[in-house]
This record gives C-alpha cells, sequence and structure tokens, in this order.
C-alpha cells in the first residue's frame, strides 16, 4: 500500500516492525543509521519516511531537519519521550505526526493511514468517520450524518486533526503546533474558543458533551459518542 523507510538503530524493532508492515502489504526499507537514512529519504521515492530520534551517529531531530531541508516526504518521529515539550519541537522541527516507544505495528500503521491520507497517499480513503460524524479531507468538508457543518478553515483544521485520533487525548500545545503552526505556544484561549464553536455547531455543550471531550490542564480529545 505505501513505500516506507524506517529508521531504527534497534535491529530487533526494526525487523518486527518492517515484518509486521510488510505482512500488511506495505513495502519496507530499513536502515539503522541516520546518515543513510537521510541520503534514502531524500533520494528515495518513499511515501512515508518513519524515523526513530535516537539514532548512534547522528541526533535524530537533526536527521529530521535535514529530511524535511530537501523533502517534503511526510515524516512519523518515534520517540521515546511522552512530553509536551518533545512533541511540540517534534512538530516545530517538520515532522508530520509521531508515535511514542514502545509502540505496536498497529498504532504505526494508523499513523501511516493518518499521514498519507493527509498527503493523498494512493489507495487511501481521504474520508475520516467517527460515529456520525464524517471528515472529507478532499472537500474540507465535514458533515454530522447527513447534516453539513459550517465551518471555519481553522475549525475544520481541528476537528480533522482531532478525528484522525480519536479517543486520543490531544494536549492544546500539541494543537497550537499541529494545527495553528505555533511551536512556542499561542494563547490557549485560541483553542477554547474554537472548541466552544465546534461544539455549538455539532449540537453539544461542554457539560454534556457528546463528541469532544476536554480534561481540563490535560487536552481534548474526539470520541465517537455511541460506539
Ligand atoms: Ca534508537
Amino acid at each position: 500500500m505505501a513505500a516506507v523507510l524506517l529508521i531504527e538503530d534497534d535491529q530487533r524493532i526494526r525487523q518486527a516492525l518492517a515484518t509486521r508492515l510488510a505482512e500488511r502489504g506495505h513495502h519496507v526499507d530499513s536502515v539503522g543509521r541516520a546518515l543513510e537514512g537521510v541520503t534514502k529519504a531524500v533520494e528515495g521515492s518513499f511515501d512515508v519516511v518513519v524515523l526513530d530520534l535516537g539514532l548512534p551517529d547522528m541526533d535524530g531531530s537533526e536527521a529530521l531537519r535535514m529530511i524535511r531541508a530537501v523533502s517534503a516526504v511526510p515524516i512519523i518521529v518515534a520517540t521515546a519521550r511522552d512530553d509536551e515539550d518533545e512533541i511540540v519541537a517534534i512538530f516545530d522541527a517538520g515532522a508530520d505526526d509521531y508515535v511514542v516507544k514502545p509502540y505496536s505495528a498497529a498504532h504505526l500503521e494508523a499513523r501511516l493511514r493518518a499521514v498519507l491520507r493527509r498527503s493523498g497517499g494512493d489507495g487511501v480513503s481521504r474520508t475520516i468517520t467517527v460515529g456520525e460524524l464524517t471528515v472529507d479531507l478532499d472537500a474540507h468538508e465535514a458533515r454530522l450524518g447527513d447534516r453539513p457543518l459550517d465551518l471555519s478553515s481553522k475549525e475544520f483544521e481541528l476537528i480533522a486533526y482531532l478525528a484522525e485520533r480519536p479517543g486520543t487525548m490531544v494536549s492544546k500545545r500539541e494543537l497550537l503546533a499541529a494545527v495553528w503552526k505555533q511551536p512556542y505556544g499561542g494563547a490557549d484561549k485560541t483553542i477554547d474558543v474554537h472548541l466552544s464553536w465546534l461544539r455549538k455547531k455539532l449540537g453539544e455543550t461542554a457539560s454534556q458533551p457528546r463528541y469532544l471531550h476536554t480534561k481540563r490542564g490535560v487536552g481534548v480529545k474526539l470520541v465517537d459518542p455511541d460506539p
């Protein structure tokens, strides 16, 4: 389904992931060193690059910047640190998405599908469905059941970002970095306001949420209200 370049120095992880992704129909090329990975990434015709941040010969974020400087290939970063600063830095350096180690092949594949969906990879549906909510990335339209939602551009991007990772709590800083491209933090209020507009359009309230669930000081997640 996709041509994947896996840059990961841990041989066990590399082989296991390459095998699992190949079983799922992907074409996988894998390397253990950053320099070789950067060279392949910028030369090759990969649909997506999976880059481990902890590599022996070069800092992974440096490798990320090197690839990004010359290529628009979608990059998913694998990080061992699950903290906001790290994730914001990853987006700032040009990553499209991230996974936190240890992660399963199924989880990586979900992130692969999300970045391929955004980049319009072959054979990947560009429509996301969560419950009654449908988000069409090509048409830039969202519907709730049969009802089209009249969303601003940022409201659309926000709901699309959340719908791509249903059930996952996403921090406001991550949203500012990924959707608003403000890695150094904008106002949380920006997100609060957009969320309240979205809620209104979805016909729900903060006190009686259906799709959008916020947790004070943690973030927001989009869920299927009737799974
Ligand atoms: Ca590593």
